[in-house]
């Protein structure tokens, strides 16, 4: 497994005439509810990531651990970055890896956010133009599996600390899950931006963190490892 923080300066040298590939992995610290950490986001991407390293030869760095988080950046415990700095810090990523050989790039999120993906779609928008001979990705798992993803979850329309990522939380890492929040939606009148942005999703949670089990987290988690791993082979083969 390559991954980027324990390998050493000669291993890097070797392993890049395996693989020009890397996967730059983001995550938040944001509230997931009462049930659990802030750092889920991080810690699902991360270990998925991991888990697919085990089975393709890729360069996998360490996770940035903070991400633009909008609805949620009232509730205690979020602690969010700006799209600047996001596009900032993913385009400096990208620039000195391929001043180190890499050629293929996966910038993949743990977290869906939107204003959080446009920033890193943005940056790769400039990077495409900037970098001779690049390829580049841009994804969460909940965008490119929505329709696998909600059929391993019975609740319709779920989406932040809710049934599914409960699942994956129980499946993978069931001591940091905390009980079980109430089911609930956030309901913030569309289509205005609201400032007390608490006042309308007071407990944090899209979805019902109370259908969740380790075996549907089981499922998704397979699918994810799975076609994040179908995504590198797709990248590897791009002309
Ligand atoms: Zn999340």
């Amino acid at each position: 497994m390559y991954l980027l923080e324990n390998i050493t300066m000669s291993e890097f040298k070797k392993y890049i005439r395996n693989t020009k590939t890397i996967v730059f992995p983001f995550g938040t610290i944001e509230e997931h509810g009462k049930h659990l950490p802030l750092n889920t986001d991080t810690f699902i991407i991360y270990e998925a990531l991991k888990l697919a390293a085990k089975m393709k030869k890729f360069f996998l760095a360490p996770v940035v651990q903070y991400g633009v988080c909008t609805t949620t950046k009232d509730h205690p415990g979020t602690i969010s970055i700006s799209p600047e700095t996001l596009r900032r810090l993913s385009s400096d990523l990208v620039t000195d890896a391929y001043k180190k050989g890499l050629r293929n790039f996966l910038l993949i999120s743990g977290h869906g956010g939107s204003l959080h993906m446009s920033a890193l779609k943005e940056t790769a928008e400039e990077l495409i133009e900037r970098l001779e001979n690049i390829r580049i990705a841009v994804l969460s798992p909940y965008d490119v599996l929505w329709k696998e993803l909600s059929e391993v979850a019975e609740t319709p329309n779920d989406s932040h600390a809710g049934e599914l990522e409960t699942s994956i939380m129980l499946y993978l890492a069931p001591e940091l899950v905390k009980g079980r929040s109430p089911e609930e939606y956030p309901a913030i009148p569309k289509p205005f931006i609201v400032k007390a942005k608490t006042k309308y999703w007071p407990g944090g949670v899209w979805g019902n963190p109370q259908k969740a089990s380790a075996e549907k987290g089981g499922k998704a988690i397979d699918l994810i490892v799975n076609k994040i791993i179908e995504i590198i082979e797709r990248i590897e083969k791009i002309k």
